[in-house]
């Protein structure tokens, strides 16, 4: 079974980024993977310190492992935004491919001395878990905010993600390049898009010499997802785009069938939203490969 890390070289190799999908519930899960199975590109499952409290640490990491065991599919699984030690080494033991050790909150050079210390720590545990760090501000909650504030200041700059990449040895980064966490109310009607600033992720690129993830990409201007991927962008991430679907597409579902209690007959059409999102979204990050795949399938 393929590895995170080769499936990252090969997204580097084909100039394609991986979707990474947070879940909290089975639902979730669900559509993410049938989108995943359907198009047959690579995905990473992500999971916060809050939806793994919600699904439980080991038991998410179970479920995505029986996915990819019995499908023998490239399904991985993320431990996103983890602040602590303690829990970055829980998601370790359990077996997690990567995990997102985020101290970005402190001051630099703390940041710096922490997270090399979690290296480390967490490689001790469990070898192949790849470690990406943080730095800068890139909002905290994957939910509707009134309005977004400006973040085309205070973007990481090059020489800060040199320094960290070398200092820490994480394997990943995450910068702040014009992206943010949750999405304003104008986005989730599609009248704003949030707007990305390639130049300073090509120059980290170049800088830092690590796979990049692109944090908070709901909302995103779909020609700034394919020139930041193009630019050096390896992973994306996307939830808050998947929790409208979750919540607009459960409301449909009860509102259609008010007498309905049976959870498995209110719940398929809500995968049916959720993997739909997901399907577009993988399309459009994995375009020039599945370009390829179509051509050498005829
Ligand atoms: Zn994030």
């Amino acid at each position: 079974m393929q590895a995170l890390k080769d499936a990252l070289r090969q997204a580097e190799q084909h100039g394609v980024a991986i979707g990474h999908f947070n879940v909290s519930d089975i639902v979730l899960l669900k559509a993410v993977f049938a989108a995943a199975q359907e198009l047959k590109v690579p995905v990473i499952v992500g999971a916060s310190e809050g939806e793994r409290a919600s699904m439980g640490v080991r038991q998410i990491a179970a479920l995505v492992k029986s996915i990819r065991d019995e499908f023998d599919f490239p399904i991985f699984l993320n431990a996103d935004h983890t602040h602590s030690r303690a829990s970055a080494e829980e998601a370790a033991r359990a077996g997690f491919d990567s995990i997102v050790f985020d101290l970005s909150a402190l001051p630099f050079e703390e940041n710096v001395r922490k997270t090399k210390e979690a290296v480390v720590a967490l490689k001790s545990i469990h070898p192949s878990m790849l470690v990406e760090g943080e730095i800068g501000d890139i909002g905290s909650g994957s939910e509707i905010h009134e309005t977004m504030p400006d973040r085309s200041r205070g973007l990481t700059t090059p020489e800060e993600a040199r320094q960290f990449v070398k200092e820490t040895g994480v394997d990943i980064l995450a910068p702040a390049v014009g992206n943010m966490h949750g999405m304003s109310k104008s986005m989730v009607q599609g009248e704003t898009k949030k707007r990305l600033n390639i130049e300073r992720i090509a120059a980290i690129k170049k800088a830092a010499a690590v796979p990049l993830t692109l944090h908070g990409g709901s909302g995103t201007d779909d020609d700034d997802f394919r020139r930041a991927i193009a630019a050096g962008i390896n992973i994306v991430h996307i939830n808050t785009e998947l929790r409208v679907a979750w919540r607009r597409s459960l409301e449909a579902s009860l509102a259609a069938k008010p007498d309905e209690v049976v959870p498995y007959k209110i719940f398929p059409p809500v995968v049916e939203s959720i993997k739909e999102v997901v399907a577009s979204r993988l399309t459009l990050f994995n375009n020039s490969a599945l370009v390829a795949q179509e051509h050498s399938a005829v």
